[in-house]
């Protein structure tokens, strides 16, 4: 039987290490997984490859892709627009690979409305004090803008709800098999299975007739 991969998104605070821990549930499980890089006006951080990190484009080239409908979602965070290109994403799920989009909670929603058996998962880090301290740590961002990802946490906090699993970034290797872990089950679930179930049950009644 054909095999369809899952879409998960995965979403969390700005410092929750949400990358650190795909690109390692990536590097485990090569073959199951594939990352869907994000299309960003945002500038490039040192060290951030352009086509591997994000698709780093301009607002005009940007406003481009949202008319000619080339992205699933986008939304705007902290004065940037992000958005997911659709081409990688398909072609992914059509090689049986579950593909894992990182976005914020508005992309988030969009995608669930869109594809309703999306599997929707936040990462936390265990306490509010240790999110400002990798934030700061990271030394990536200004202070004006540690201090606009604070608050665009403070709103996110309030959307934790809509999704299906909650995990805590504390120990990184146990964060990542407990990511694997949900997805495996989500693999199991019945509604997933239902094409596999049907065709047993025809199967079956094919046995009750005495075949
Ligand atoms: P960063 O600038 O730290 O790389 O990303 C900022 C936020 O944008 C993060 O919460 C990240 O998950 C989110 N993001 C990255 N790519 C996308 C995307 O394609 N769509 C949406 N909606 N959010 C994204």
């Amino acid at each position: 039987m054909e095999k369809q991969g899952i879409l998960i998104v995965v979403s969390g605070f700005s410092g929750a290490g949400k990358g650190t821990i795909m690109k390692e549930l990536l590097k485990r499980y090569p073959d199951q997984y594939a990352l869907s890089v994000s299309a960003t006006t945002r500038g490039p951080r040192p060290g951030e490859v352009d086509g591997t990190d994000y698709f780093f484009r301009t607002r005009e080239q940007f406003e481009e892709m949202i008319a000619q409908d080339e992205l699933i979602e986008y939304a705007q965070y902290v004065n940037n627009y992000y958005g997911t290109p659709k081409s990688y994403v398909q072609e992914q799920l059509s090689k049986g690979k579950d593909v894992i989009l990182e976005i914020e909670i508005q992309g988030a929603l969009k995608v669930k409305e869109k594809f309703p058996d999306t599997m929707l998962l936040f990462v936390s880090t265990p306490s509010a004090q240790i999110l400002k301290e990798r934030l700061v740590g990271r030394g990536t961002e200004d202070e004006a803008t540690i201090h606009a990802r604070l608050a665009r946490a403070v709103q996110e906090s309030e959307g934790i709800e809509n999704y299906d699993y909650f995990v805590i970034n504390d120990e990184l290797s146990e964060c990542v098999e407990n990511v694997h872990a949900l997805i495996r089950c989500e693999h199991n679930r019945v509604s997933r299975n239902i094409n596999f179930i049907n065709h047993i049950r025809e199967d079956l009644s094919g046995f009750s007739k005495g075949e």
